[in-house]
């Protein structure tokens, strides 16, 4: 049988393997990607769809989000993918959190940000009404997609705009310089990037485990119409000493403390608040954070009630849950890996739980590096 050649073969048709797909057609490259799936199941669907910049890291996860945003933004309308909403309200229900948002309006990561207090933060947030309100941070720039149906119309965009070639329900079991060998059949591509996502065994286990990878679960909700729209993403004071672009400020330290004392359990689950909503009204919502090789597959009934009570806590009400589901991402320290396990391929993984926010910059940062020019204007 002829052995099918591309220019490029991409492991994981997740979002960073699309991504990857994106940038090495925009290069004129002919692509491939192989996924043992035969429809989108990973993390790349079971999230928020929020790409958010605001928050991020400062340095090159902020840069990368910040890019990745304006290529969402230019490539959402061509693929059919509706903006759900844009923006985030970072709602500061303690004196500390408006204290770290004073800091970070202090940055140039708060450029078109705004911080208001009081009466002021109560009136913009609308329909949000937290229980203890001292201020609220609105920026302008996230974007929320809607994963489950993007990501697959992302991938149909790329097949009939750009040519990519996908082959699903394939798993890739052997990558060698130039050649994937996968259970059905051989693929040779000049160039090989493996987006494994949170598969740490099957290809380069050696050197996701020197990087220290492991896995993360986190467990999300979908919540009934609550009977109005949401002006943007809404996140709460347990974010802001999570997400680096804030966590990293010294007058987060305060606010850590209080929050030990106040809300142990939910830091203790890694829970915090990210409050989507979809074009049906139905809210999507989490999260939690443990960490294990294997993680368990099942959703805690005491982890789902500190996620809708922080929940209640900023929106008074909890409409009914529709779903629950879990999923897992690839974790460790640092924003991602980039490697070359061998020459003619890459290792691409997303280590910080910022695919949707950040794969577009990484990918175009990655494919610029082997063809040696720089794509988009990132990092
Ligand atoms: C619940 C949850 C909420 C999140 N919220 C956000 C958010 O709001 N914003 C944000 O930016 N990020 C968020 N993230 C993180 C983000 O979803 C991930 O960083 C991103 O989806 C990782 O993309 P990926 O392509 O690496 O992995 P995946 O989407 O898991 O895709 C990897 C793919 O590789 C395939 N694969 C692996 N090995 C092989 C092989 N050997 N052969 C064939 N196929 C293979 C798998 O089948 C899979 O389809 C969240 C994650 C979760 C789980």
């Amino acid at each position: 049988m002829a052995e099918d050649q591309y220019d490029i073969a991409i492991v994981g048709a997740g979002i960073v393997g699309l991504a990857h797909a994106l940038a090495a057609a925009r290069a004129g490259l002919r692509a491939v990607v192989i996924d043992r799936d035969a429809q989108v199941n990973g993390a790349s669907i079971r999230n928020f769809g929020f790409v958010t910049v605001t928050g991020q890291e400062n340095g090159a996860p902020w840069r990368r989000a910040r890019r990745s945003r304006d290529v969402w933004a230019e490539v959402a309308p061509q693929a059919g993918i509706p903006i759900e909403h844009t923006g985030l309200a970072m709602v500061a229900q303690r004196r500390e959190a408006l204290a770290v948002l004073e800091a970070f309006m202090a940055t140039d990561m708060a450029e078109g940000c705004e911080l208001l207090e009081g009466a002021a933060a109560r009136a913009r947030l609308g329909e949000v009404r937290p229980r203890d309100l001292a201020g609220a941070l609105f920026s302008g720039i996230d974007l929320r997609v809607e994963s489950r149906t993007a990501i697959p119309r992302l991938a149909a965009w790329l097949t009939e705009c750009h040519n990519v070639t996908f082959r699903r329900g394939v798993a890739v079991n052997a990558v060698e310089s130039a050649r994937v060998t996968t259970s059905a059949g051989s693929i040779a591509a000049g160039t090989i990037i493996v987006c494994p996502g949170d598969d740490l065994a099957t290809l380069f286990p050696d050197a996701l485990a020197r990087a220290g990878v492991t896995r993360c679960k986190l467990q999300m909700l979908r919540l009934a119409d609550p009977g109005f729209r949401l002006p943007s993403a809404v996140m709460s004071d347990l974010g802001l000493v999570r997400y680096r672009g804030y966590a990293a400020l010294p007058a987060a330290a305060a606010l850590s403390a209080r929050l030990e004392a106040e809300q142990g359990d939910h830091l203790a689950n890694g829970v915090h608040l990210i409050v989507a909503q979809n074009a049906d009204g139905s809210l999507i919502v989490g999260d939690s954070h443990h960490y294990a090789a294997t993680p368990d597959p099942f959703g805690s009934s005491e982890v789902d009630a500190l996620i809708l009570d922080e929940f209640a806590a900023v929106f008074g009400l909890v409409p009914p849950v529709l779903e629950r589901w879990t999923g897992t991402y690839a974790s460790a320290s640092g924003h991602s890996l980039v490697e070359t396990p061998m020459d003619g391929v890459r290792l691409v993984v997303v280590t910080s739980g910022t695919g949707a926010s950040t794969a577009f910059a990484l990918a175009e940062e990655v494919i610029g590096g082997i063809i040696n020019i720089q794509l988009g204007a990132s990092v």
